[in-house]
């Protein structure tokens, strides 16, 4: 690029940069994700080093964004309110310790932290006493909101504990959680309002009122992450870490996160980062990376800032969870159940790490609200397994010529008449049992992992057994035979024969899958386990009487109801007739004789996440093997948890019982030697 160009490039990117900080910071109403703004502020980085001479003071790359608002009292911080320099991989990290720990000549000790999302704020207690809070503003002058944040709960009025400083400016993050962001959206929604964007923009409109009724009826929360002069918690004892600072913070009664961890090394660095990558999602806040920091105030000394952030600190930011993106069809598809669900195409976007090109809109009342139109550009959301949802169109990028999108009135797959019971909110296909959607939505979840797990039968699969009319329920893909898979496009001699046999495989599951695969109304995998322990085959169950069915623990009048009826359709009776012919088992072989002696007898265990050394079925089957009962969710009544790789909601759920969770090894050392 030649300088004109450059120059020219730069004078673009610091206007865009400039308009975008301001709806940010001043209106909190963003019209881009945060991952592209950052892409925007890299680009001009990026020029800016190859064309040193077009660097200025002003530049956004070299202070901190945002300015404080005319709203409230300006008030001028004590020591500048910097912001974070980041990083986005691995090698970036490594890069920045490897100048820190030139810079402070030795090695470092670093402090890992969760970069909560919400706003910075300073807090100033005067002998003990909360008495200004403030907004970050430039940097140098902030928005006294003093009267807003005495609304929230987790700022003391008073420090408490002996060693209260006679003066102390703290620094934190002020957040809505993400239950009480929903929650507000769900009211305002209620309300016929505009719902809020995200949490982020939520918190800051909410501090940012100018009545303090309004901020205390949020929810705000705060996590503080350090003070304006170190070692001001000092109080006669002289602090020389931020992780003694912290402590001290704690100890004086104010909110110090307690997922911080020291690290040693980047290696155990990244450690931090993956962990937290992994299971962002379980914290009721949003996180959208990792702040590193030199732990010594010595070496941070050594090391000082420039005038946009610290060099003794770093963000590693995580992949992006929000992009923008342009709408280019809104359709709805019918699903197992027969539920309509609106859904938008879009041009293909990278968002949470793989790329995306169509998302939900949930129903037609989520349609209506948030009023997305075909040609719309939209910030889509994909927060970790999540489907990939539209947040909402961005209005100042809609094209003239939009209109709101009608719902259609009939099954886009068979065309029957769409119908909703009075206080539902989603619109149904009722045409159960021949709608080829809801068909192939069928034959899809017979072979998911829940179900019968059947590999190699994915939706494309599904789709040609079903266009070519060899199957049309499950009981037919029992038939199906390799020598005539091998001649569907895409199959080879190959893939037809592994699919043959992990059909086949299929046959030997246990009957707590096969009730889920046959997608009885109501029956998930954790009523299936309940109704087949009780009802160890299929014969026992269907005949089992409605009373019968409701002394099964867990299984209330309307399961109960839904389980009978669905036995008493003389369709579903044939299928069960079919599949027995296809040579199911349809049965649970009777438990292992009573001995007393098995390691885990009587024992009531969940097994979540990744292991190593079996597979989810393998574990299962040898805990049952050694007289465990293993059930699908954590309750009270669960013995312990074996928590591999990647456990999520079960594993958070089990901590906050305090049932005992296990590892592999040790379940290991359990199962006896098995
Ligand atoms: P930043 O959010 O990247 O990092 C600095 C901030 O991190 C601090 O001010 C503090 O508030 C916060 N923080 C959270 N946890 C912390 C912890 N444990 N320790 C220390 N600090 C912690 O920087 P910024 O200058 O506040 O904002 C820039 C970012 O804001 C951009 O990278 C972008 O993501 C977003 N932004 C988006 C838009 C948009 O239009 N979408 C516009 C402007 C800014």
């Amino acid at each position: 690029m030649d300088l004109d160009t450059a120059r020219q490039r730069i004078t673009e990117l610091r206007a865009e940069i400039a308009e975008h900080d301001r709806r940010y910071y001043e209106l909190d109403q963003p019209t881009i994700a945060d991952a592209e703004y950052d892409a925007l502020v890299r680009e001009l980085r990026g020029l800016e080093a190859q064309f040193p001479d077009l660097a200025t003071r002003e530049s956004p790359t070299r202070r901190v964004a945002g300015k404080a608002t005319s709203l409230f009292a300006p008030v001028a911080h004590a020591s500048p309110m910097l912001s974070l320099d980041n990083v986005f991989s691995r090698e970036e990290l490594q890069a920045w310790a490897d100048k820190a720990e030139r810079g402070a000549r030795g090695l470092i000790d670093y402090v890992c932290e969760l970069k909560i999302d919400g706003l910075a704020v300073s807090l100033v207690f005067a002998d003990g006493r909360f008495v200004l809070g403030a907004t970050r503003g430039d940097g140098s002058v902030g928005e006294d909101v003093t009267a807003n944040l005495a609304t929230v709960a987790d700022i003391p009025a008073h420090l408490r504990g002996p060693g209260v400083p006679p003066f102390l400016e703290v620094r934190g993050e002020v957040y809505l959680p993400i239950s009480t962001f929903d929650r507000l959206n769900r009211e305002l929604a209620a309300r016929g309002e505009k719902p809020l964007v995200n949490p982020r923009n939520a918190a800051a409109g909410s501090l940012r009122q100018k009545d303090p009724r309004v901020t205390a009826g949020r929810g705000l929360r705060l996590w503080c992450y350090g003070v304006g002069a170190p070692g001001a918690t000092g109080a006669g004892q002289p602090t020389s870490r931020h992780s003694q600072e912290l402590a001290r913070l704690r100890d004086l009664g104010l909110p110090v996160n307690p997922t911080i961890e020291p690290a040693a090394s980047p290696a155990e660095i990244e450690a931090f980062v993956d962990k937290w990558q992994r299971q962002r999602h379980q914290v009721d806040y949003q996180i959208d990376g990792i702040v590193i920091k030199v732990d010594r105030y010595d070496q941070r000394e050594a090391l000082g800032a420039t005038r946009r952030a610290p060099r003794w600190a770093i963000a590693y930011k995580f992949p992006p969870e929000e992009k923008t993106a342009r709408v280019l069809r809104i359709a709805v598809n019918t699903g197992r159940t027969g539920r309509v669900t609106p859904y938008v195409e879009l041009e293909p976007v990278q968002v949470g790490g793989v790329t995306v090109s169509s998302a939900t809109l949930h129903n037609e009342s989520e349609i209506r609200r948030k009023d997305v139109r075909e040609g719309d550009t939209v910030i889509v959301r994909r927060a970790g397994d999540v489907i990939p949802e539209v947040v909402g169109p961005v209005l100042e990028n809609r094209p003239p010529d939009t209109h709101p999108w009608p719902f259609p009135a009939r099954c886009p797959a068979c065309g029957a008449a769409l119908e909703r019971k009075g206080d539902e909110v989603d619109w149904r296909c009722p045409n159960r049992k021949r709608c080829p959607a809801q068909g192939a939505r069928w034959l899809e979840h017979f072979g998911s992992p829940d179900a019968m797990d059947i590999e190699h039968l994915g939706e494309q699969t599904v789709a040609l057994l079903m266009e070519r009319g060899w199957v049309a329920d499950p009981s037919d893909l029992y038939r199906l035979d390799g020598q005539s898979l091998a001649s569907l496009p895409g199959f080879g001699e190959r893939s037809a024969r592994n699919l043959v046999e992990a059909i086949a495989a299929s046959r030997d599951r246990p009957l707590a899958r096969l009730l889920v695969g046959l997608s009885i109304p109501r029956v998930g995998s954790h009523v299936a386990q309940l109704l087949s322990q009780r009802f160890p085959s299929i014969e026992l169950l269907a005949k089992a009487g409605l009373d019968e069915l409701q002394t099964v623990e867990g299984v209330g009048p309307e399961i109960a109801g839904a389980v009978h009826t669905w036995f008493r359709d003389g369709e579903n009776l044939d299928l069960i007739e079919r599949l027995r012919q296809a040579g199911l088992r349809m049965a649970d072989r009777p438990p292992a004789p009573a001995a007393g002696a098995l390691p885990l007898q009587g024992r009531i265990v969940v097994i979540t996440g990744t292991l190593a050394a079996f597979s989810r079925d393998e574990a299962q089957a040898a805990a049952e093997r050694q007289g465990a009962r293993v059930t699908s969710s954590v309750s009270k009544k669960t013995s312990f948890v074996v928590a591999g790789a990647d456990a999520g909601s079960k594993l958070a759920k089990a901590r906050s019982l305090g049932i005992e969770v296990i590892d592999e090894a040790e379940f290991l050392r359990r199962l006896g030697g098995e």
